[in-house]
């Protein structure tokens, strides 16, 4: 049986069910997080959890539980789920009302929803890179908060999708942004570049970690908008995520990067992370092996 956590309560996954008034489910008026568990433990928690309350909190939600508290049921949650490598699924919506557009006047307590999946790390991918394709970023000026409204989002995705590709690069004008669920960087003369993370971008947790193994490595960073010229030149060119790590571009709307194969300083940042995993989450049965 396996279980998820409803309103600061575990019970049983099939009896997990939120109201149609459920402001997240009409407006999308909600946030969320994917939490990566490697050997049953919680890769990068607290920075996840901060998110969450900030992402949160710019929408003008407060979180009825403390960290601490909230911690404690995820990491009871994975314990009764059994869960060795996979995911939370965590979201919290500003909760259930009589539907209109403006914000709930009365006291309306936020929905806490969280749940796991077993999901391995994509070996194949890791080691062998994957392909992509290009598209028009159409998604709102906010995309800084991890909000439920995905839909730009997921017509990129899909567009990948239709063409084989594991992910859509999009573009805001000129200049890369992100994934659809991923941040991009490129590699240019041992110099790793990625976007800024501003509001046209999703700070994610496996970016900040990278960029943290590229400092205490010695390895040059350059965090800066940067611009199609610049991704289709690049000498290198990854994505990150919390399910798809350090993954490799090795294509681009059918152009090669680095003639299709994974970079040297991609190969690098992959043996960091997976460093990095380990010391948070203990040994990897399944290593990318170079
Ligand atoms: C979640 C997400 C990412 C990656 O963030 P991680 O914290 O590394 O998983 C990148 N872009 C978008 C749009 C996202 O939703």
């Amino acid at each position: 049986m396996k279980f998820a956590i409803l309103n600061g309560e575990i019970i049983e996954r099939s009896q997990a069910k939120v109201d149609v008034e459920d402001r997240g489910y009409q407006f999308g008026d909600g946030v969320y997080e994917v939490i990566r568990v490697y050997n049953g433990k919680m890769f990068t928690a607290k920075e996840h959890l901060y998110r969450f309350v900030r992402s949160a909190d710019s929408i003008g939600i407060t979180l009825p539980y403390k960290d601490e508290q909230l911690l404690e049921l995820l990491e009871t949650l994975i314990v009764k789920n059994n869960l060795q490598t996979g995911i939370i699924y965590m979201q919290i919506t500003r909760g259930v009302a009589p539907r209109n557009h403006a914000f709930p006047t009365g006291k309306v307590i936020p929905a806490l929803v969280a749940y796991t999946k077993e999901i391995n790390r994509p070996v194949e991918g890791l080691k062998t890179g994957v392909t992509t394709i290009l598209t028009e970023d159409i998604r709102w000026l906010r995309c800084d908060i991890k909000s439920l409204n995905l839909l730009g989002n997921l017509l990129a995705k899909q567009k990948a999708s239709e063409k084989g590709c594991f992910e859509a690069i999009q573009l805001r004008g000129n200049d890369v942004t992100e994934g659809s669920s991923s941040n991009i960087f490129i590699v240019k003369n041992g110099v790793v570049i990625t976007h800024e993370s501003n509001h046209f971008i999703l700070k994610g947790i496996t970016k900040d970690v990278i960029l943290q193994v590229c400092s205490d490595n010695g390895l040059p960073v350059e965090e800066r908008t940067f611009c199609l010229a610049e991704l289709e030149q690049a000498d290198e060119v990854f994505l990150s995520s919390t399910t798809a790590e350090v993954m490799p571009i090795v294509e681009i709307e059918g152009n090669k990067v680095n003639g299709g194969a994974v970079g040297s300083i991609t190969r690098k940042l992959q043996e960091l992370f997976e460093q990095e995993i380990e010391t948070q989450c203990g040994s990897l049965a399944d290593k990318i092996l170079f």
